[in-house]
């Protein structure tokens, strides 16, 4: 059996690694790009685009789940690896076997950490999340001086480092940006002062907007994937940086029809046609990740044009709207996202049409499709 699907993401890994050079060209000689490929590296395969960003020079790599970080070492990742968010308690050893770098903001988490280095007769080199704004997941500032006297006062466990993030770094020049970076600059002096250490906050909206709060590592997810992290409200900037986007999602037509003025289309009748109609029928819907909110909204590509979903997206078919267009037939490539001829499709025309983000676009198709990987 041929194993294929209707549909497709393909992936290039080119675009992934022109993406990997330019944000290390931005960060600098000096400073490490951690690649951020959690969520399956944002629907694009975590271990093909780990192996894509560290043919092109990558080191250093962050997860958010210990599950993750270990496929990545079974698939023969070397380097660093960061697992940001945590890992249950059960599965302490897997950091010690496979060499990782856990991020801690918990006193469970730490002496655990300690006394399962001690058990093995080793020692872990831990980075502490701090939260200078975000409000989600760290240690507040003040906590800090406490929680580093009980650190100090464990033996297997050694302050490595220190992270922390931004909310709202696209955007350029935000007050809560300037404010979270001397929050988080002023706990890694001490930090440095006391234990050495490294220390990291730019996500890729810091790459592109603020240079300033480099410090180390940078952190960098969308910008690897070909998107500005601020979308459309980038305006020039979006272009100015030439990020190349690596994903698109294709799909074939499986039958063609025509209708008569008046008729409904798809569940709860929501669109009739007013004219006679062709309808082409797609084999895709919102459980390829082709979100219900695309009902009567989306557009996608056929023939090198634009063309409208009619009536509700179903939960593995959806319609659109031929008419007009000369020699439509079943078997014929649709481009759901990405180029075809002359017209292109993104996943912010995407995210658009369901108020979201480029981010979520990518997950949800990349994560309930088939991947193709191209050069
Ligand atoms: C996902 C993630 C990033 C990357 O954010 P982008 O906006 O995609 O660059 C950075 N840091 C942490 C901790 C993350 O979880």
């Amino acid at each position: 059996m041929n194993k294929k699907s209707f549909n497709c993401v393909r992936v290039s890994s080119s675009a992934l690694q022109h993406n990997y050079t330019l944000v290390k060209n931005l960060a600098g000689p000096d400073v490490p790009v951690m690649a951020m490929v959690k969520a399956d590296a944002y629907g694009h395969g975590m271990v093909r685009a780990a192996q894509a960003f560290a043919q092109a020079g990558c080191v250093v790599f962050g997860v958010a789940e210990l599950r993750e970080a270990v496929i990545l070492r079974e698939a023969g990742i070397k380097g660093a690896i960061y697992v940001t968010l945590g890992f249950l308690s059960e599965d302490v050893e897997l950091i010690f076997r496979y060499n990782l770098i856990p991020v801690i903001y918990t006193y469970e988490t730490t002496r655990l950490l300690a006394d399962t280095a001690m058990a093995l007769g080793q020692e872990v080199g831990v980075h502490i999340k701090i939260d200078s704004g975000m409000s989600r997941l760290g240690l507040l500032p003040g906590e800090l001086p406490a929680f580093l006297a009980c650190i100090e006062s464990l033996p297997g466990i050694r302050v490595a480092g220190m992270m922390s993030h931004f909310p709202e770094a696209d955007i350029s020049g935000s007050a809560s940006t300037v404010r979270g970076f001397q929050i988080f600059s002023e706990v890694c002096r001490d930090l440095k002062s006391r234990f050495g250490g490294i220390c990291h906050i730019a996500n890729s909206g810091a790459v592109l907007n603020f240079p300033a709060s480099f410090c180390d590592i940078v952190r960098s997810g969308i910008a690897l994937y070909g998107y500005h992290p601020a979308g459309r409200n980038a305006g020039d900037q979006q272009n100015a940086v030439n990020l190349v986007p690596a994903m698109s999602f294709v799909t074939t037509i499986v039958q063609v029809k025509t209708l008569p003025a008046g008729t409904g289309i798809s569940y709860g009748h929501t669109y009739r046609a007013e004219q006679p109609i062709t309808l082409a029928v797609l084999p895709v819907g919102y459980e390829d990740g082709f979100s219900r909110l695309f009902s009567n909204r989306g557009q996608v590509l056929i023939h090198g044009r634009r063309v409208p979903v009619r009536g509700r997206v179903c939960m593995n078919m959806c319609m659109v709207d031929v008419t007009g267009i000369e020699d439509v037939r079943a078997g014929d490539e649709v481009v759901l996202m990405g180029r075809q001829g002359n017209e292109s499709i993104s996943a912010e025309d995407l995210a658009e049409w369901m108020t979201s983000i480029s981010y979520e676009v990518l997950c949800l198709l990349g994560n309930n499709n088939q991947r193709e990987y191209i050069e």
